[in-house]
């Protein structure tokens, strides 16, 4: 047998052992039968307690013990072995005689401790997982997927992942998931998800089949992360570094631009000067000098948005540049549009350029009035202090922590789409018509903010309307004194 038997006499002394024993002792001088175990194999006192207890129960008992214990062999090396003693009973109900069946599992306890060992680093990974049969119900799920998805192990096993269903991952990305895994192979991607308590979240998957040794599927394991947070920061990135190429793009061409417009005004100007003043000439010549005008202005804004155009930044009150541009606007505003101008921040300084704030303001409210389109509506203006901390969940996601003036301009007009939104900085991005967008508003806005060490948000929702925020970083009065002024004193003297 491949198991070690032995059978001992009511003492506890050795009648019978099968090779497999015999091996495991080894060939002891004196020999085995006839003997007690300590006697051949050195053992401390607790291990030989135990079994005598044990070698009684079943005598006095008749009852089948088992134990595990660790022996040393006579090779020198330790097993684990499960032991169980039963009772040989004879005709008379005597019990003469106790077998031993002795099993080395030492192998299924490292085994065992292996698996003990995986599921603890499944149970604790930070990654969500889950494990389906083949039908797709879910057997096991960690920690981290109850933490993602809100769903605890209880409410989760027996239901299908599509629990997590948002109804905004294509469906073909199911089915190529589906097919990819039913083939055998591991299949990668990213689905919209929905918690338990509808928050919705973007999770990145890595899902495979589990295989049986004769090849056949025998479970799914989905291992699921998170990744709202860090898609959303690649795409600021990727915006950052499309309104930085397109900038730069945009500058290099006005620069030239500019270099070929200032011979055709010069010139033209000279030559209306030679002109006779009853010429016939005069009349277009002076259109090519109005249209040199437009031209350069344009380019003047491609510049300021491609941030080539230098600011002449000092300590501002951005209280009266709201002021001033609300002025200006007032005037040319329908009369359907109501102004509300809010302001909680007074006095407070920023380093900037007043123009160039002016013009932004200017964008946002042109465009507030424009969403309007003459119905009745209100533009909100107001002007507080933010305060951004390291980890504020509050704020948007491109701010650096420190104290702000937020410029709020709102309207009730039209609001925009996700897609919309989504291109609005883009220089030459425009929904309105041909000849009333020139799509550089928001382009020149975003160039001014950014040079100034601010930054935009930006909320709408159709047909309600549309907010935007801009920060700028305040002058601290003590900060104010000492270091920025060096830098004020600077730009006066260059002036
Ligand atoms: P333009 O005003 O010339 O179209 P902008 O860069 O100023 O260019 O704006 C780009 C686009 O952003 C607009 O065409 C419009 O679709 C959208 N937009 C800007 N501001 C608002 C607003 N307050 N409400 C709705 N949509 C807006
Ligand atoms: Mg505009």
């Amino acid at each position: 047998m491949p198991v070690g038997i032995n059978l001992k006499d009511i003492d506890g002394r050795f009648v019978l052992i099968n090779k497999k024993f015999e091996e495991w002792y080894g060939k002891p001088e004196k020999g085995i039968l006839g003997r007690l175990t300590e006697e051949i194999i050195g053992e401390p006192s607790a291990v030989i307690d135990a079994r005598m207890k044990q070698h009684r129960a079943v005598v006095e008992q008749r009852k089948v013990v088992s134990r595990q214990e660790k022996k040393k062999r006579a090779d020198g090396t330790v097993h684990v072995m499960e032991i169980t003693k039963f009772p040989i009973i004879d005709v008379d109900g005597k019990a003469p005689l106790v077998g031993t069946v002795a099993v080395d599992i030492t192998e299924l306890k490292r085994a065992e401790e292996e698996i003990r060992k995986l599921s603890s680093v499944v149970e604790q990974s930070p990654t969500g997982m889950i494990i389906t049969d083949t039908k797709g119900t879910i057997e096991y799920v960690n920690d981290a997927f109850t933490q993602m998805t809100g769903y605890a192990a209880k409410e989760a096993i027996g239901k299908n992942p599509r629990i997590l269903k948002s109804g905004q991952t294509p469906s073909n990305v199911y089915e190529r998931m589906w097919a990819t895994i039913a083939a055998g192979k591991g299949w990668h991607g990213t689905f919209h998800n929905r918690s338990k308590n509808g928050t919705l979240f973007l999770a990145g998957a890595t899902i495979f089949p589990i295989m049986t040794e004769d090849g056949h599927i025998s479970h799914f394991v989905g291992t699921h992360q998170d990744i709202t947070q860090r898609v959303a920061e690649q795409n600021l990135l990727k915006q950052a570094e499309k309104m930085e190429s397109l900038g730069n793009l945009a500058g290099g061409i006005a620069h030239d631009f500019n270099n070929m417009l200032l011979p055709i005004l010069a010139l033209t100007k000279m030559t209306i000067k030679r002109l006779p003043n009853s010429s016939e000439h005069r009349e277009r010549l002076e259109k090519v000098i109005q249209a040199a005008i437009r031209a350069k202005d344009l380019v003047g804004k491609i510049l300021t948005f491609s941030r080539q155009e230098e600011a002449k930044q000092a300590p501002i009150d951005v209280g009266e540049v709201i002021d001033e541009t609300l002025g200006l606007l007032r005037t040319t505003l329908p009369s359907t549009v109501t102004i509300e101008e809010r302001r909680s921040l007074d006095g407070a300084k920023v380093f900037a350029d007043a123009t160039q704030i002016g013009t932004a303001l200017m964008n946002l409210m042109t465009n507030a009035a424009d969403a309007m389109e003459g119905r009745p509506g209100t533009l909100r203006v107001s002007l507080t202090r933010a305060e951004i901390g390291l980890d504020d969940a509050e704020s948007p996601k491109n701010a650096k922590p420190g104290a702000y003036a937020k410029i709020r301009v709102k309207d009730t007009g039209h609001g925009m789409d996700q897609n919309t939104m989504r291109r609005i900085f883009e220089p030459f991005f425009t929904t309105k018509e041909v000849g009333k967008g020139t799509g550089l508003g928001l382009a020149t806005v975003y160039g001014i903010v950014t040079k100034h060490g601010g930054f935009i948000d930006v909320a709408s929702e159709i047909g309600k309307g549309t907010t935007f925020d801009i920060y700028l970083p305040v002058m601290d009065e003590q900060a104010g004194g000492s270091n920025r002024a060096g830098k004020e004193e600077i730009l006066q003297s260059v002036d």
